[in-house]
């Protein structure tokens, strides 16, 4: 029988969030996600523009640690994650970058389903007063968490909230083209990692890496460059983009095109702690990337301790922590 309030309410659905709903369901809790988009993946997720479809934000993911690495592998055996490759150069260097299948969104979805978690897509959470349950885990990139915690009167202990207001982003920006026809320049692998490009730092070409049935590029600028071009038109930061990309491709005949802004692509400098508690009512828990990460895997290890942060504190066991 469900009951009438939640134990625990997650706000967003990346892979922060589907982590700590995922091992909350194995603590036996009652879970219910909040997500502001109709899918899951965040900053994983993927995106379709005429009929072709893009991953957008992260392009691929590592796995370091043991669970993160079996759940891989089980994602893999269902069918929603495969090793995309052994990298980017010419020679590859042994390690495994991962994808979604069919795309990055797919992975984020396959491990939200798991934790058989009730999740309210379309639903921005502006008031935490609103959410009835007991703890809450708050994982949208750090300045959103905390204005939603501050503005719901849920306000962390001074140290704290000095140490989440100096967290600063890194910005991307992702140009995004459909194109008439396939490009010629591509490597086997579908992409081109760009170490030493002051413009562009990735491009993904998304049908060869399978995301797409029709030919469509994701071209990553440097974050630089993202920043000194944040405030221009689309139409000058996809004219930019297609003046550097000659660089690299030929035959890129754009049928559609659009710009995605990720204001918050990655931390500056990620804290130390693997998620940060404070003792209010109903407790909160705040997770995601910045937390001991960046990326995915590390947005991953944020959910889960956050999840086993809000569980104790469900038990009596809780109170301010901001240790591992
Ligand atoms: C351009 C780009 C490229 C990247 N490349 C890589 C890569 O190649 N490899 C890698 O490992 N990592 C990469 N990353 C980083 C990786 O995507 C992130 O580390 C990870 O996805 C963050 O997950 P998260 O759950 O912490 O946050 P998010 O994915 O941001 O999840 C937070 C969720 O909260 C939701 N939300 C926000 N506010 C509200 C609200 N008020 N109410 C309800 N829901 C809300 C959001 O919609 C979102 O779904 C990249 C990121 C970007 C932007």
């Amino acid at each position: 029988m469900t009951k009438a309030s939640p134990d625990i309410a997650i706000v967003g659905a990346g892979i922060a969030g589907a982590a700590a709903a995922y091992r909350l369901h194995q603590l036996g809790a009652d879970v219910e996600v909040h997500e502001t988009s109709s899918i899951p993946g965040g900053r994983m997720a993927s995106l379709e523009i005429a009929g072709a479809t893009f991953d957008h934000g992260a392009q691929f993911f590592t796995t370091r640690g043991t669970e993160f690495q079996n759940l891989v592998e089980e994602a893999a055996n269902s069918g929603a994650a495969r090793v995309w490759t052994h990298g980017f150069g010419d020679v590859p260097d042994g390690y495994q970058r991962w994808c979604g299948v069919p795309d990055m969104t797919a992975f984020a979805r396959w491990l939200l389903g798991k934790s058989e978690a009730t999740v309210r897509f379309d639903e921005a959470v502006t008031d935490l007063s609103q959410l009835t349950a007991q703890a809450i885990i708050l994982t949208p990139p750090v300045p959103v968490s905390l204005s939603l915690a501050i503005n719901s009167g849920l306000e962390p202990p001074s140290h704290v909230r000095k140490t989440l207001e100096a967290v600063d982003y890194k910005r991307t920006i992702a140009v995004l083209l459909v194109l008439n026809q396939t490009p010629l320049g591509t490597p086997a692998t579908g992409a081109i990692q760009l170490l030493d490009d002051p413009y562009l730092a990735f491009i993904s070409d998304n049908q060869a890496k399978g995301v797409s049935s029709l030919p469509a590029l994701t071209v990553h600028l440097t974050n630089e460059t993202s920043l000194e071009l944040w405030e221009e038109s689309d139409e000058t930061i996809i004219h930019f983009t297609l003046d550097k990309l000659k660089t690299h491709l030929s035959n890129v005949d754009v049928t559609s095109q659009a710009v995605t802004r990720w204001r918050y692509a990655g931390p500056v400098e990620v804290i130390p702690d693997l998620s940060i508690s404070w003792n209010s009512r109903p407790s909160l828990v705040i997770a995601g990337e910045t937390f001991n990460g960046p990326k995915v895997e590390g947005a991953f290890n944020s959910g889960i301790d956050a999840a086993n942060k809000a569980m104790a504190g469900l038990s009596g066991g809780g109170g301010e922590s901001c240790n591992e």
